[in-house]
């Protein structure tokens, strides 16, 4: 997640040679598109649009069936566990607090392979990184399985955090002679925006009114530091400066805040940040001249496109510019053009102009940051199609990269896996390509995915119901309980479902008093039929229940589906059933390669015991129990044909889901 400019000169020579042509690239693009950005002032606030829905506070909503296993696997393995499996990164390094960086400094040890290069103190921010991310899907983790000691662990971590917090709010990495006096790369807004999502978090289900005091005095720090209109947070006399750009994720902060407080100054501020970031010279995708040229394709770090996508979502909300919406949409059209089958976008580090394909690699880090990016959309425009690709990128990319038993993910995973010994499909040319394989830490490379691979199932969770104008919204499906209140009567909803598994959905709805309102269940794209136990109307991509409910209401829904041909951006074929996109399964063997002290958690590689790459020349395929189909195949060694039966992505290791087409 942290691969470029120092990380790229610090690890492999190879990478930094690639990111050298990238630098070459952007800096070709960049006198047309700045000719083009000075036509209309896109920055320019019109009005700005709240969101259609409004998410809930964390908390309101909590996990049943396989989501909680699914969480409790985590807690067990490597979200539990992260801080001891490396102390140096988290636990010895209090780089908030005692370890601020400061001119004294003179190094850090940073987790992966690192070599000499043109560094200075400042770029050492990454132990923040992943001490945040980590604590964000820590906290959130442990206090969405109601885990005691869990929670009373990360109280004390937040009360630390906090304690480092300087008289005039500055809660951060950087001692008094180094802070907002950057002219290059540095983690200042970064390690704020990690460190500021987590505590969020923790103040959304304590509630403690200090807590939000001491958020706010630390958004105010920044805010007064790098004033609106008169500063430039981004300037960087370096295009590559991967820590800084990072920093625009600070909208996150800002949004969250701004829902919370309801005050404006907080939106506003993301419309500067993304002004700023967008006058620069870097080599960010997301910065606006680029997004307007449709002819300019996505180039740059992939989890920094992704994360990015949110800012620029909300500096469009905060603006209600048409210009930036314009932006945005090409924005949509260029990510669509990366897009995998399985929903994961290219992010082998870097996206480097290529269109999505089943041998690229994606980095969980990614899959995390997209699909907060849909979830975020979503929240905002109300479109369904938008819910949509959050639960396809998380029941189909995510899954299909988390090990089905063990607590580990691979780093870096494609949709076609053939092979999972470190390099892409067991490429052997860079020796230090550790990113295809299982790990739960990933050290070598960098930790950064594992965190995120604890932020991803909470997230997902507290973001399943939403409320609009006019009562409840079951936007992402799933087993759950919601617990939020109507006009001040408390309401709760279980939704029993082994979803996406099945397609059958049991809502028990109790109201404490009767209370009318409606109740809009989001009709999957794919649902050729529905079923439901009461009346309703469809409304956009809804199903709408209007009526009064009381202590005890049920509603049952089932929604058909059928096993569906389609196409991937480079017309690969591939199926899928309901939300689950299919595959051939590949039998693997598993090496473990190394063993952590805890129990259950292991490095190990997969080899095919014998890979081969199917193709489809339109046959036959007939739907199987278990969401499975059977479709007929060429096998290009033999040049027979076979009948193959085609699985849930979901829960595999080696897989082939998308395949070439032959006459
Ligand atoms: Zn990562």
């Amino acid at each position: 997640m942290r691969k470029t400019g120092l990380s790229t000169n610090m690890e492999h020579p190879k990478k930094y040679f690639i990111l050298g042509l990238l630098s070459i690239c952007f800096l070709q693009l960049k006198n047309k598109v700045m000719a083009q950005s000075d036509v209309k002032n896109p920055f320019q606030k019109i009005k700005s649009i709240p969101p259609a829905l409004q998410t809930l506070p964390f908390y309101a909503v909590q996990p049943s069936g396989w989501l909680k296993m699914e969480l409790q696997k985590n807690l067990n393995g490597f979200t539990g566990h992260l801080d001891s499996l490396v102390p140096d990164l988290i636990l010895n390094d209090a780089i908030y607090g005692a370890k601020r960086l400061s001119k004294q400094v003179k190094s850090k040890n940073l987790g992966a392979i690192s070599a000499e290069g043109d560094w200075q103190v400042q770029f050492l921010w990454w132990n923040s990184e992943t001490q945040c991310n980590w604590l964000d899907g820590y906290i959130r983790t442990a206090i969405l399985l109601n885990n005691k000691k869990h929670i009373a662990k990360a109280g004390k971590i937040v009360d630390a955090l906090l304690a480092t917090q300087d008289k005039d709010g500055y809660l951060g990495i950087y001692d008094p002679e180094l802070r907002y006096k950057f002219d290059n790369e540095n983690g200042e807004l970064w390690a704020k925006t990690t460190l500021l999502r987590a505590i969020l978090g923790w103040y959304e289900y304590k509630k403690d009114p200090q807590v939000l005091i001491a958020i706010e005095r630390a958004v105010d720090n920044v805010m007064k530091a790098y004033p609106i209109d008169q500063s430039s947070p981004f300037h960087t006399i370096n295009p590559n400066a991967g820590g800084l750009t990072h920093g625009l994720a600070f909208t996150d902060v800002l949004e969250q805040l701004a829902k919370i407080t309801r005050k404006n100054q907080y939106i506003d501020y993301c419309l500067f940040l993304y002004k700023d970031f967008s006058k620069q010279v870097i080599n960010e995708d997301a910065q606006y001249a680029k997004l307007i040229d449709p002819s300019i394709s996505l180039m740059g770090h992939g989890v920094h496109t992704y994360e990015h996508f949110r800012s620029v979502l909300a500096a469009y909300y905060a603006s209600g510019n048409p210009e930036m919406k314009n932006a945005l949409t090409n924005f949509l059209r260029k990510i669509e053009n990366v897009t995998t089958a399985s929903g994961g976008p290219v992010s082998d580090e870097f996206i480097g102009g290529r269109k999505g394909n089943g041998l690229l690699g994606y980095e969980f880090c990614s899959l995390h940051e997209l699909m907060i990016g849909w979830i975020d959309l979503l929240e905002k425009s109300a479109d369904n199609q938008y819910a949509e690709k959050a639960e396809h990128i998380f029941f189909n990319a995510a899954l299909g990269n988390t090990h089905p038993t063990e607590s580990a993910i691979c780093y870096l995973k494609q949709d076609n896996s053939f092979q999972l010994t470190g390099g892409n499909n067991g490429d052997t040319t860079d020796k230090h390509q550790t990113r295809y394989r299982y790990s739960p830490v990933h050290k070598e490379a960098a930790v950064c995915c594992i965190p995120n691979a604890g932020r991803i199932v909470p997230y997902f969770i507290q973001n399943m119901w939403m409320k609009d104008g006019q009562g409840l919204v079951a936007a992402l499906l799933g087993p759950s309980i919601l617990n939020t209140s109507l006009s001040n009567t408390p309401v709760s909803i279980t939704e029993t479902t082994e979803y996406p598994f099945e397609n059958i959905f049991a809502f028990q709805i109790a109201a404490k008093s009767p209370i009318r309102f409606t109740l809009k269940i989001r009709k999957p794209q794919w649902a050729i039929a529905v079923k439901s136990s009461l009346p309703f109307k469809e409304v956009n991509g809804f199903l709408v229940f209007d009526q009064v409910w009381n202590q005890s209401s049920k509603l049952v829904i089932d929604f058909t589906s059928e096993i569906s041909k389609k196409f991937t951006v480079d017309k690969e074929v591939y199926f899928q059933n309901g939300p689950l996109v299919l595959c051939h399964e590949i039998i693997a063997s598993q090496q473990i390669t190394k063993s952590y002290t805890i129990a259950g958690l292991h490095e190990s590689t997969y080899q095919a015991i014998q890979p081969i790459s199917y193709q489809y020349s339109n046959g036959q395929y007939t739907p199987k129990p278990n969401n499975c189909c059977s479709v007929w195949m060429t096998n290009p060694i033999s040049g027979k044909q076979e009948l193959l039966v085609l699985k849930p992505l979901a829960r595999t290791i080696l897989r082939q889901v998308s395949f070439k087409t032959i006459p």
